[in-house]
């Protein structure tokens, strides 16, 4: 045999070797080991507590972790006015643009009850019960005010909150204040004309399971604007949103059917259920 033979031999042996070893990996005998074998060879747990089997199933679960339908979800909830609003006019009745280059006051004192319970704290209480229902569903919520003793933020401040929290919806919660007590029922309010994308259809869509949250609710709808819908240019809420914003008038305060509702934890508790459920209805169509 020739030298040059006996190499081609050679050769061709380690082939086989090569070929036998991939015939190993296609029949799942594992990987070679290359040395990059992560440390499964470390020894096992040690005996004791931690080995011991879980207890019977009599003892509490953990709780799960499992998101909330509502975990992709950011809703910004804006409170109407603040408490600390009409102690302050210099700072409340300073203009800033309204998002259609002109200007306006920062935010108002808002309405009250003829007993004189105040917009302010029926829309903080509202937004608070609604962001823990929403919570509770697993959604992030914002409020653009935490407290009831504090002034403002400005209207520019509020519409531009849910695009700077990156959120997804603005909701502004508030009471109107028509003088005539027979004036009564909910509205919402929508940017008209829109000023983006987000303030045309998908506010209107907001609004329209808003509207209908509220009156499966048993809520009346108003009686001043039909189907409850009210078109502004002038609210500065509004106009600076950058994501589809509603403002939601819940109620006349001036009427005193809604004026009870508006004064008790119960009619409270209810709107603020009718607004998670409005959003969560929302959420689930968008
Ligand atoms: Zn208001």
């Amino acid at each position: 045999m020739s030298a040059r033979v006996r190499s081609l031999l050679v050769a061709l042996g380690a082939l086989a070797v090569l070929a036998v070893a991939a015939l190993g990996l296609v029949l799942g005998a594992g990987p070679l080991d290359l040395g990059t074998r992560p440390p499964d060879l470390a020894p096992g747990p040690p005996a004791g507590p931690a080995a011991t089997p879980d207890p019977p199933s009599s003892a509490t679960p953990a709780p799960t972790e499992e998101p909330g339908p509502l975990a992709d979800l950011h809703v910004v909830l804006d409170p109407g006015h603040n408490g600390g609003n009409a102690a302050a006019p210099a700072q409340i009745n300073a203009p800033v643009g309204d998002g259609r280059g002109g200007s306006k006051a920062c935010n108002t004192v808002g309405s009250s009850t003829a007993s004189g319970y105040p917009e302010h704290a029926f829309t903080l209480d509202v937004a608070l019960r609604a962001r823990e229902i929403l919570r509770a569903d697993g959604a992030t919520v914002t409020l653009t005010r935490e407290d009831d003793s504090g002034i403002g933020p400005c209207v520019d401040e509020r519409g531009q909150s849910a695009g700077r929290a990156g959120a997804d919806v603005l909701v502004s919660i508030h009471a109107d204040g028509a003088a005539d007590p027979e004036v009564r029922g909910y509205f919402a309010i929508v940017s008209e004309p829109p000023l983006n994308d987000a303030q045309a259809e998908p506010s209107r869509a907001l609004a329209a399971d808003l509207l209908a949250a509220l009156g499966a609710a048993g809520f009346a709808p108003s009686s001043s604007y039909p189907g409850a819908l009210s078109e502004r240019a002038d609210l500065g809420t509004l106009n600076w949103a950058e994501r589809p914003a509603v403002l939601l008038e819940l109620a006349e305060m001036r009427n005193p059917g809604e004026a009870e509702l508006i004064e008790s934890e119960e009619g409270r508790r209810r709107y603020a259920e009718a607004v998670a459920a409005g959003i969560r209805q929302w959420a689930a169509g968008r």
